[in-house]
């Protein structure tokens, strides 16, 4: 059995949506900014797909910028942002959460280096931060507010709407990351108050490599890239049309019946959430009342995250630890840090996220063989044996964890 339940990381490219990409390569190739009607034709789809992200997000064509991925998105719309008040206002602080994902971190990161002060607003034990925590920080100087719109490793959906009220009525920038969130639960840019928003097309069954900023209108958006005169002067370089169509396609099926979809998923996420915490000395990490559909997120003590999804490869299983992007890394998991789990616990976590292609059957497939390979490198483990043949120090993760029976 081959199960993909990483989705989170990645997703596949659906026929569909390759069907209308298709053209871009072989008949419709012309550069979208010649004058011929090659080009045109392609300046026409790429306005088409911007009408689309417009259109599913409540904002207007003009207010969408389209980027080289979500990444992009989140450094364009942070730095630039950020430089420009510093620029016009003299203001120097930005306010963000130190559970984001590192395409906003390392960008606040390089802004403090630049010599503003950014402030990270710490989650609760189950990941969420409240709109008075925004309030209460934010000052005269604050440039800029970016906060997620949910987590990309426990799935927690974050008070969006109400952050938003705050920063407009405190006058200050509000961007979000909705890399995750598109898709999967509904976004209105113009009902929540958002300013500034990033979005990613890999993440809703787009190619890999592009994504968009909305901008809302009146709102000033210096350059990112330099160069010709694509996207309205602002990001340089010829368009990925067939990107650019795929994303529009993409974004418009993702957001068309959302509640139906994620009703279905629920019911596979609640149960894969209700099985897997039978396995002893195991936790959900994050909250379960705002949580993307999809997510499950959990960790098991005694067991190192790698050895898990190896286990779960050559089962046929494609799960994450953590996010993708820092795979490789050794390092726990910092929005697990960020909750305040300890180190121990923080490695053993498990990603899981499924969608409404995964199925029942697999979903009980994905039951079976977590508690079997846990069970299995557990019985191998050193640290399984001291916590549980009564060496001690079990008791410091005891109230994290379900009981050891
Ligand atoms: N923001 C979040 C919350 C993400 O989960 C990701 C990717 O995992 C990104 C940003 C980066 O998006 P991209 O891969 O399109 O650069």
């Amino acid at each position: 059995m081959k199960i993909y339940a990483d989705n989170a990381a990645t997703t596949p490219v659906l026929p569909e949506i390759l069907s209308v990409m298709l053209p871009c390569f072989t008949e419709n190739y012309g550069n979208p900014s010649s004058i011929y009607s090659l080009g045109m034709n392609a300046l026409r789809a790429i306005e088409k797909a911007r009408s689309q992200c417009a259109a599913a997000i409540g904002a207007k064509s003009n207010e969408i910028y389209f980027t080289g991925c979500g990444t992009e998105a989140d450094n364009w719309a942070i730095k630039e942002t950020a430089r420009r008040l510093r620029r016009e206002k003299g203001k120097t602080e930005i306010i963000t959460t130190n559970f984001e994902h590192h395409a906003v971190l390392h960008s606040t990161q390089a802004l403090e280096k630049e010599g503003f002060t950014v402030k990270y607003l710490p989650v609760s034990s189950d990941g969420y931060i409240t709109a008075n925590q925004v309030s209460d920080a934010i000052t005269d100087n604050t440039a800029l507010v970016t906060i997620m719109y949910a987590n990309n490793e426990i799935g927690t959906i974050l008070p969006i709407k109400e952050i938003g009220a705050i920063c407009r009525e405190k006058g200050v920038i509000f961007h979000t990351d909705a890399v995750q969130a598109i898709g999967h639960v509904p976004i209105n840019v113009t009902t929540q108050n958002i300013d500034m928003m990033s979005v990613s097309g890999h993440k809703i069954h787009a190619p890999k490599g592009v994504g968009f900023l909305y901008c809302k209108n009146g709102l000033k958006l210096d350059r990112f890239m330099h160069g010709g005169a694509q996207e309205r002067g602002k990001r340089a370089g010829t368009e990925n049309t067939a990107g650019i169509v795929a994303l529009g396609e993409a974004i418009t099926l993702a957001t068309t019946g959302i509640e139906e979809r994620a009703a279905k998923i629920i019911l596979m996420r609640d149960r894969l959430i209700k099985e897997l915490s039978k396995i002893p000395a195991s936790r959900v990490n994050g909250g379960c009342k705002d949580r993307l559909p999809g997510n499950v997120n959990m960790s098991f003590i005694g067991i190192e995250g790698e050895s898990l999804l190896l286990n779960l490869d050559l089962a046929g299983i494609s799960a994450s630890s953590g996010s993708a992007c820092t795979s490789g890394s050794l390092d726990p998991s910092h929005v697990l840090l960020a909750l305040g789990l300890p180190h121990e616990i923080a490695h053993g976590s498990l990603r899981l996220s499924i969608n409404e292609y995964n199925t029942d059957d697999e979903i009980d497939y994905i039951i079976e063989t977590v508690s079997k390979v846990c069970a299995k490198i557990r019985a191998m483990s050193p640290l399984w044996e001291d916590l549980t043949g009564g060496k001690g120090g079990f008791e410091r993760f005891a109230p994290l964890l379900t009981p050891i029976k």
